[in-house]
């Protein structure tokens, strides 16, 4: 057994505007693997339900990991749940109506997209000039450019991105081919598919830079939204960008008042039975490469939180990167495209959480028909453990009320 769980978090699948990438077909192919690796090595668990019952201190199956998908690319619904859905693999995503409706500018697309097209030799901002002459340096000039933006209301941010996009003097189609967001219609496919919903605010505002009643409208609208549309509770929420200083304690009672059992961040560390429910940290990982550079650039971190006797562990270091693969909407943390895999960078970067492997008995099997046959009964919303220590985990439910699932014998050096 284990009391600790690994979130994982994605945005797109393929590469966008702002976040770059090999190819389409890369990012498929990469997420495919990911996928194949997580049913080899990991214990994939819903969400909630895993937290309902880390956070209660009832065991997890060893090497427990839940994934997440924030914002609502349209790939999510395209590529990745039917993917996740055919390995039998539940996913809870993070979704912004003003982006399902279409009703509300995707920033950091907007700016990669204008980025990506300039025709500007030098660009002109807030009294600084750069050189924007080619598309190594404009990414390193999106860098700043996103850095600033983000310390400002989303009001002001919406004019400076507008700024900034006409100064690149851009030229090309404003839009790709297809849409980059799902719309409603498809976000239903995911909850035919099995997987969760939950809230990531009306706009993705940054919440910390808004006054308090606007936090409170984004938290309790989205919600309101959200379960209208899909006829179910939504009480999992994912802060926009995540950082710590994204969210104050005036957003944290906002989220608890608005209704959320458990929030999620992008604070790298692994989740404990002492995480407070809403600040549970998450790994942001991409397709074409999962966590590579978390290995590198959170090695020390990981090894810290892992370290025996450390029960507190909330990572408060941004891990920083995001130089190659363009600035990123959810902070420095998302991982940049090139180095490695998933199946390379998982064992060494947490070798002591995810050791030993699960035994053959206890893989996934038939396990996940049952967690979404469960899923849809709406069981993951009634506090109802379910999937270890509980039914639906097989070799276990003789003694749910001990939380440990008989035959589970996680020996790992790291779990206490
Ligand atoms: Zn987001």
């Amino acid at each position: 057994m284990s009391h600790r769980l690994l979130v994982l978090g994605w945005h797109n699948i393929e590469p966008t505007w702002a976040f770059g990438g090999t190819s389409p077909a890369a990012g498929r192919r990469g997420f495919e693997r990911q996928v194949r690796f997580l049913r080899r090595w990991a214990n994939v668990v819903p969400l909630r339900a895993a937290l309902v019952d880390l956070l209660d201190g009832r065991a997890l199956p060893p090497r427990a990991v839940a994934l997440t998908f924030d914002d609502g690319y349209r790939d999510n619904v395209t590529t990745a749940a039917p993917l996740l859905r055919a390995a039998g693999l539940h996913a809870t995503f993070f979704l912004v109506p003003g982006f399902l409706s279409g009703t509300s500018e995707v920033w950091w697309e907007n700016l990669g997209w204008a980025f990506a097209h300039a025709t500007a030799a030098e660009l002109s901002w807030e009294g600084e000039r750069f050189d924007t002459s080619t598309p190594d340096v404009r990414r390193r000039v999106m860098e700043v450019v996103v850095r600033k933006v983000k310390t400002l209301d989303s009001r002001d941010r919406e004019n400076a991105v507008v700024d900034v996009a006409q100064r690149l003097l851009p030229v090309g189609p404003t839009r790709g081919p297809g849409r980059q967001f799902m719309d409603w219609d498809e976000a239903d496919r995911l909850v035919e598919y099995g997987h969760d919903i939950g809230s990531h605010t009306c706009s993705h505002p940054i919440l910390s830079r808004e006054e308090p009643a606007d936090q409170a409208r984004e938290l309790v609208d989205s919600r309101e939204q959200l379960e209208a549309h899909f006829q179910r509770p939504v009480d999992v929420f994912a802060f926009p960008n995540g950082r710590a200083e994204d969210y104050s304690e005036v957003t944290l009672r906002l989220i608890r008042e608005a209704g959320y059992t458990f929030a999620v961040t992008t604070r790298t560390a692994l989740a404990h039975r002492d995480t407070p429910a809403r600040e549970v940290p998450r790994v942001l990982v991409n397709a074409e490469t999962g966590v590579v550079k978390i290995g590198r650039s959170g090695v020390r971190t990981v090894r810290r939180i892992l370290a025996p006797g450390n029960r507190t562990a909330v990572n408060r270091v941004p891990i920083g990167f995001g130089r190659d693969r363009g600035p990123s909407p959810e902070g420095w943390e998302h991982p940049v495209s090139g180095g490695g895999s998933l199946e390379r960078s998982i064992p060494p970067l947490l070798h002591r959480a995810f050791h030993p492997p699960v035994p053959r008995a206890h893989q996934l099997g038939s396990l996940p028909s049952l967690w979404l046959r469960d899923l849809r009964g709406r069981q993951t919303h009634n506090g109802n453990p379910m999937g270890y220590g509980g039914r639906g985990w097989p070799g276990a439910g003789k003694d749910a009320n001990s939380g440990a699932a008989p035959g589970l014998d996680d020996s790992s050096p790291g779990t206490p």
